[in-house]
């Protein structure tokens, strides 16, 4: 059977190039980054040449990358690292964190788990554009406010925020800048020096690298408490041997990223375009989720009225369509989105929805694919359980799941 992968917010494949770049890393160059000998040099010059990478694709200081094991481990880094650096009595007896309620769960547990040891945090919602306004951020700042931690891109709806007016604001009341960057870094350009961040993280995996690795940048000067503790590795920042083989393929996949940044923007976002424009067009009762011009350029965020989206990932999937229902991680979980809930969707209407990300390997026969077999699919759907009669959608994930 054919099959397209249109989830690539959930994970990308490896580049090819990538995965050449990865291979004497496991097998030959096998040494400790660490270790003095001629083995640990050619390791360490590696990780080093990797750090210049990194750094072009976000417009560092090479010295302000920090590897990680992933998206996940930034995030957390970052919050509880500037918490945990200013002392409560230096932030008036508390610390305050300012994030949004769309942030991915890498920030919004994190802010959680913060809250539990005392810290106040304050969740800016979104309007139904699903970009948070600046000015309620703004309002947001207390005299203790340590941290502003707002997501570039949103993973599910694809929305950009707008970074450089909060960074701009955060430099002025000397708050500490933070972005999860996971979702655009290699999609649109990312620049830490025009978006005033002091942290930013990033994920190897989203951008066709290998799972497992990712980085936090570090402005130079900015207080930060390592989440780990061990050996003097990554300037004290983050102990622990370096993956040296992710750590190249991190390198390689973000050297890819700029090279190729612009032209495979340009045409993510035709594609995406095109399959938005004929779904709207050729399927009654649809429609975008999320603010439709600030948006990344690969994903779009449908939603079909009275139909269960994970009965239509399903339904796709026997097809050989791979599309998603908001964050990966999410699934099987009855809870609607928090994101599609935070835009002011109800319940139902969240569960309506599903997500089509674009990458790479997207053809426009992929699409056109995808736009001969969905229209027949969501009327499949409809006719299985008429949400007007019933009130539920039910029937539809267990008609299709039948089939799976
Ligand atoms: C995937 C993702 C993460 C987590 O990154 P991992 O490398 O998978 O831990 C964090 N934030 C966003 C926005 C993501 O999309």
């Amino acid at each position: 059977m054919r099959r397209i992968y249109l989830d690539h917010n959930a994970t990308t494949p490896l580049a090819p190039e990538v995965f050449e770049a990865m291979k004497p890393y496991w097998l030959e160059d096998y040494g400790n980054a660490s270790s003095i000998h001629w083995y640990g040099q050619r390791a360490k010059a590696a990780v080093e040449a990797a750090r210049v990478e990194v750094a072009r694709l976000i417009n560092a200081d090479p010295s302000e990358v920090v590897f990680t094991s992933g998206g996940t481990e930034s995030d957390n880094a970052a919050l509880f690292g500037v918490a945990e650096a200013v002392k409560p009595a230096a932030a008036h007896g508390t610390r305050h964190v300012i994030t949004t309620s769309i942030e991915h769960h890498a920030v919004l547990h994190a802010a959680r788990e913060l809250e539990r040891r005392g810290v106040e945090v304050t969740y800016v919602p979104v309007g139904s554009s699903g970009v948070v306004d600046p000015e309620d951020v703004e309002r947001a700042i207390r005299p203790h406010t340590v941290l502003i931690s707002v997501m570039h891109a949103n993973n599910e709806l694809g929305t950009l925020q707008p970074l450089e007016e909060i960074g701009r604001m955060a430099r002025e009341r000397g708050v500490t800048f933070h972005s999860d960057a996971v979702q655009s870094a290699g999609k649109v350009p990312v620049d830490v020096r025009k978006l005033g961040l002091d942290l930013l993280s990033l994920s190897a995996h989203k951008l066709y690298g290998p799972k497992g690795v990712g980085a936090l940048y570090v402005r130079k000067g900015t207080a930060l408490r390592p989440l780990l503790y061990g050996g003097h590795h990554e300037r004290d920042r983050r102990p622990g041997t370096e993956n040296v083989p992710g750590i190249v393929g991190l390198g390689r996949a973000a050297s890819l990223a700029c090279e190729r940044l612009d032209e495979e923007a340009a045409r993510w976002r035709t594609l995406r375009d095109c399959l938005e424009e004929s779904v709207l067009d050729r399927i009654p009762a649809a429609a975008v989720n999320g603010d439709p011009k600030r948006r990344l350029p690969t994903t779009t965020n449908l939603r079909f009225d009275g139909v269960d989206g994970e009965a239509l990932v399903i339904a796709l999937d026997l097809k050989g369509v791979a599309c998603s229902t908001g964050a990966a991680c999410s699934s099987g979980s009855l809870e609607p989105s928090h994101v599609l809930a935070a835009i002011g969707l109800t319940r139902e209407q969240a569960r309506s929805s599903g997500r089509f990300s674009l990458g790479r390997s997207t053809s426009l026969e992929d699409v056109d694919y995808v736009l001969d077999v969905l229209p027949g699919v969501v009327e499949h759907l409809r006719a299985v359980s008429p949400q007007r009669r019933n009130g539920t959608l039910g029937h539809q994930l267990s008609a299709v799941s039948k089939e799976w």
